[in-house]
């Protein structure tokens, strides 16, 4: 294990654990990612006595101006040291009580401690004193766990989730992040509990479902969330998704395994956080928009709109923020079928250029989406619309270097129209700077100021004005 203390830091926290006479260890998330050679920047560093006085101690020996942030109420004390962030904290014993998730605390040792942790893997220990100096404190086969990659609380997983029910989620989110299964009485006791996640907030929720999206496949964290029933408690959206139905022959996909592919998709293509939940997001509509007909089968027309008008509800509820990043999610959603659309029809440069204009400067990032959409079981078709679908990419460059609509400008001011033609500020003003920007879009007249003011003078002429003559 001492592969794991190549830091100098804990040579230093060694000796002053010595020369205090406090058994220390360093435990929890930075063990467990060393173990898997996954890289972290937390240690949590476990005494027997006081950590505010060990954190002190140990920063005077490294350097007395550095900063120590303590926590009196929580009875930890946390400093920077390099890039790393060091937590120092006494070892504790917890117990709890039914209505809620902050535990009573006493002082305890390193056992108990281990014991109130929530996973095996997140249990294990290594000695820092001298006489045990990179020994494995491992009392549930953490060790073992982490090779056979498996999620097991230490205790009881009914009583350790109905304690903090936030566990059930951090199960879920760390079988996410690590590619982990959850061991079959920890599962069990997750559904058995699902509803005392009524007793958390939705901010930490939605902490874990963060994760979960950020996590290399977010999919394996949305099967959990709805095979234990806990996202059928938070999201019942995303469950409606639900289902393959079949009339005359004829079905359509499981919506949600659709989405959470989706997500997958873009989740190799990006970390940014919204874009992953306009992914999530995106087909939100379609049970409500479902319908059948003998002609076509399954449609779910306007889903896309109906969609973008479905998030403000949910972001409220879920305590998601309600700003630009909500505004910008309903815009990919609302767009999301145009790319699509475009690249079963002939490309015309006049659809591609609106398309730009709606889009602006989200258009890459529509064009993730869209790209990761295109799932099928169908390698050929799979194939397909991918390729056509490049076609709208190669297209998309084309135009933008052409017309430069992407953050489009008029070229011609509501002033200058005025000026033109000798008129006060009236509707024939927004009237003709539409019809320049519709020319533009529709390719009539190109992006450029003389372009434009031809068109103008036309378009003036046409409702009846006269340009003034000292133009
Ligand atoms: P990450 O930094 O990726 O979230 P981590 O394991 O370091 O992973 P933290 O939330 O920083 O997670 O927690 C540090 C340690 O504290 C965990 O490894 C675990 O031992 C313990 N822990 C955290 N939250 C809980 C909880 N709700 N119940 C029990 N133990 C917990």
């Amino acid at each position: 294990m001492k592969k794991c203390l190549n830091n100098k830091i804990f040579k230093i926290i060694s000796d002053v654990a010595d020369k205090n006479k406090l058994p220390t260890f360093v435990i929890g998330g930075y063990v467990r990612d060393c173990l898997i050679k996954r890289p972290s920047k937390d240690i949590d560093i476990v005494t027997e006595g006081s950590g505010i006085k060990l954190a002190e101690e140990v920063a005077r020996e490294i350097n007395p101006s550095i900063k120590v942030s303590v926590f009196k109420n929580f009875g930890t004390a946390m400093f920077k040291y390099d890039d790393l962030e060091i937590e120092f904290v006494g070892a504790r014993k917890e117990s709890y009580r039914k209505s809620s998730r902050k535990p009573i605390v006493e002082n305890g040792t390193l056992e108990d401690d281990q014991k109130r942790r929530d996973f095996t893997i997140n249990a294990l220990a290594i000695g820092l004193n001298k006489s045990n100096y990179g020994q494995l404190v491992d009392p549930f086969d953490g060790l073992d766990d982490l090779k056979n990659k498996i999620i097991r609380t230490p205790l009881n997983p009914n009583t350790t989730f109905s304690d903090d029910p936030l566990r059930m989620f951090r199960a879920i989110r760390f079988a996410a992040q690590l590619n982990f299964n959850i061991e079959k009485e920890t599962y069990t006791a997750i559904r058995k509990n699902k509803h005392r996640m009524d007793i958390l907030s939705k901010e930490r929720i939605m902490d874990e479902v963060n994760k979960i999206l950020l996590s290399p496949k977010p999919s394996i964290g949305f099967k959990y969330l709805d095979d234990t029933g806990l996202l059928e408690e938070f999201f019942p959206e995303l469950t409606r998704l639900k289902g393959v139905e079949t009339k005359n022959g004829r079905k359509h996909k499981d919506n949600f395994l659709h989405t959470i592919e989706v997500v997958d998709n873009i989740r190799k293509r990006t970390d940014n956080l919204w874009l992953l939940w306009a992914g999530l997001l995106h087909d939100i509509a379609k049970p409500k928009t479902k319908r059948f007909s003998e002609d076509v089968g399954w449609t779910f027309h306007g889903h896309d709109r109906l969609g973008a008008k479905m998030i403000p509800s949910i972001f409220k509820r879920l305590k998601l923020p309600l700003n630009d990043k909500m505004k910008y999610i309903q815009k990919l959603i609302q767009l999301h079928l145009r790319p699509i659309v475009l690249s079963q029809d002939e490309v015309t440069d006049s659809a591609v250029r609106r398309l730009l204009f709606e889009a602006g400067d989200d258009i890459d990032d529509l064009m993730i989406l869209c790209r990761a959409d295109i799932t099928s079981k169908n390698e050929y078709t799979l194939k397909k619309h991918l390729k056509n679908f490049m076609r709208v990419e190669q297209k998309l460059v084309e135009i933008e270097e052409k017309d430069a609509v992407r953050n489009f400008q008029p070229p011609i001011s509501g002033e200058e129209i005025i000026k033109t033609f000798g008129i006060k500020p009236c509707k024939l003003v927004g009237d003709i700077k539409n019809a320049i920007k519709e020319a533009i879009l529709n390719g009539e007249i190109k992006n450029n100021y003389q372009e434009a003011y031809g068109f103008m003078l036309k378009k003036g002429q046409e409702l009846g004005l006269t340009p003034k003559d000292n133009k």
